[in-house]
């Protein structure tokens, strides 16, 4: 059993949601949908909140409008009467919910997480129930199920943290009997329930992590992420014109590619996928026969497949004069680190100079709000402590090719060959990535590089790669 996941591009319109509902019906058995909401909707969902908070009536009207307008455009792609009369009072009675839903924000004054996560599902919510119609339209039986039933978390609004085990029991009880009797089951994405059993969701663009949930609660064969790029990409296509897409990369690999920017999947998509060995494997509903990417254990293949940047972040070097005292440093700037919610991309030590160099998600308060914090956690202890802005990292993705000896050589050959500057790398044995630190507008040119270098273009690896030849000619374009 197949759980297919499917983004708002490709329910966008009524168009897209019949071509999608079709793709299911090409599989053999019955399966699971879990699709997004319509493109653009969770954003004017968003926006109609705000407006309701702040007293903005004509702002909430327009966002509420441009929605209806969505809805019916799909509502209009049903083809038999009665099914779409019966959709369009379960849609109109979603959409008295949502109005209700915005007057509780209006009289509050304030958008809260907790709100904000009830007004978001309408949007899944609306899609699941068009979707289950579509595919009853196209003859098959098809039903609607809420996942703010199913998907157990923690009550943690707007970025809640999943429950596996109470997910398992409730999607035994509102799923799989759905799939015994032959239904084709259209879950809604992205939300779930607290303990409370008020709605939550997983975050933007948490869909394809409800997917491997939900693939993981009912041991599913597969889970396939749905979207409109062709799988994962070797590099950013805006950015590498010879981009193309990677057949098969590992768990380890594709978690790699996440952390360090690569956009297909949310970053904690794979995780329930790689704790019940089921491959993910990411499609294109704009290329459906193409075979995608399979992101699955071992395959490793000595080679570097892909290279990612993530811009905008900040390095952080502690220098102590004493070696004593670096575990005492490091422990203040993990602390005022946590305190202030600043993500860690990376923590290195070089113990001959006694310092510690971190990378880190974009400072909100800036470099200098952040060093005078840190002198205060720092109390007695004397350390020196540099703090760059605006700096990038590069990661080239290869598990069994990053960490052999001569590989980090390689790649700062590549990059000194065409006078990248490079701040800082690091290669470790565990890694299927090694990365370097360059200024962040040496990125672009430091991607490019490293991908002529050390991946080449779709022609190279077509000669060497022989009966590939299908797959690695994919080539992709933007534009
Ligand atoms: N609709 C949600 C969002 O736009 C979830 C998703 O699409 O994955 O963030
Ligand atoms: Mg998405």
């Amino acid at each position: 059993m197949l759980v297919m996941k499917y983004g708002g591009t490709s329910v966008g319109d009524a168009r897209r949601v019949r071509e999608s509902a079709r793709i299911t019906l090409t599989k053999p058995g019955t399966n699971v949908m879990v699709v997004s909401a319509c493109g653009g909707v969770t954003n004017l969902l968003l926006e109609a909140g705000n407006a309701a908070a702040n007293g903005d009536d004509a702002t909430r009207q327009r966002a509420v409008n441009a929605i209806h307008t969505k809805h019916a455009n799909v509502l209009g792609g049903i083809g038999d009467e009665t099914i779409r009369l019966q959709t369009q009072t379960a849609i109109d009675q979603l959409h008295a919910s949502l109005d209700a839903t915005l007057d509780d924000i209006a009289t509050a004054q304030e958008l809260c997480a907790k709100r904000s996560d009830f007004l978001v599902s309408h949007g899944e919510k609306s899609m699941a129930t068009m979707m289950a119609a579509t595919l009853r339209d196209m003859g098959e039986q098809a039903v609607a199920v809420f996942t703010d039933q199913v998907l157990a978390t923690d009550d943690r609004h707007g970025s809640a943290r999943p429950q596996p085990e109470l997910t398992r029991e409730r999607a035994a009880e509102r799923i799989l009997p759905h799939l015994q009797a032959g239904e084709t089951v259209v879950c809604t994405g992205f939300i779930g329930f607290a303990p409370d059993g008020s709605t939550t969701t997983l975050g933007r663009g948490g869909s394809d992590y409800s997917a491997t949930l939900l693939g993981a609660a009912i041991d599913a064969d597969e889970v396939q992420i749905w979207t409109d790029v062709p799988g994962m990409l070797s590099a950013d296509p805006r950015k590498v014109s010879t981009a193309r897409v990677i057949p098969e990369v590992t768990y380890d690999e594709a978690q790699e590619l996440a952390h360090f920017g690569a956009k297909v999947l949310h970053p904690r998509t794979i995780r329930p996928a790689v704790k019940a060995g089921i491959p993910v494997r990411i499609l294109s509903t704009f290329q459906p026969t193409n075979a995608g990417t399979v992101v699955r254990p071992g395959g490793q293949s000595q080679r570097i497949k892909a290279t990612t940047a993530l811009k905008g972040l900040t390095m952080l070097t502690l220098d102590v004069p004493e070696l004593e005292d670096l575990a005492g440093a490091s422990s203040a700037v993990f602390h005022a680190l946590h305190e202030n919610r600043v993500e860690i991309i990376s923590a290195q030590q070089a113990s001959s100079r006694r310092a510690m160099t971190f990378i880190l998600d974009t400072l909100a308060s800036g470099c200098e709000v952040f060093v005078e914090k840190l002198r205060v956690s720092l109390g007695d202890l004397e350390a020196d402590i540099t703090c760059v802005d605006d700096i990038a990292v590069v990661a080239a993705v290869g598990e069994g090719a990053a960490n052999t000896p001569g590989a980090l050589a390689q790649l700062l050959a590549v990059l000194s060959r065409a006078n990248v500057p490079v701040l800082n790398s690091s290669q470790q044995s565990s890694n299927a990535a090694m990365v370097v630190v360059v200024p962040g507008d040496a990125a672009d040119s430091a991607v490019q590089v490293v991908h002529d270098g050390l991946i080449g273009s779709a022609r190279t690896h077509r000669r060497s790669g022989g009966r590939r030849r299908d797959v690695l000619g994919e080539t992709y374009r933007v534009g």
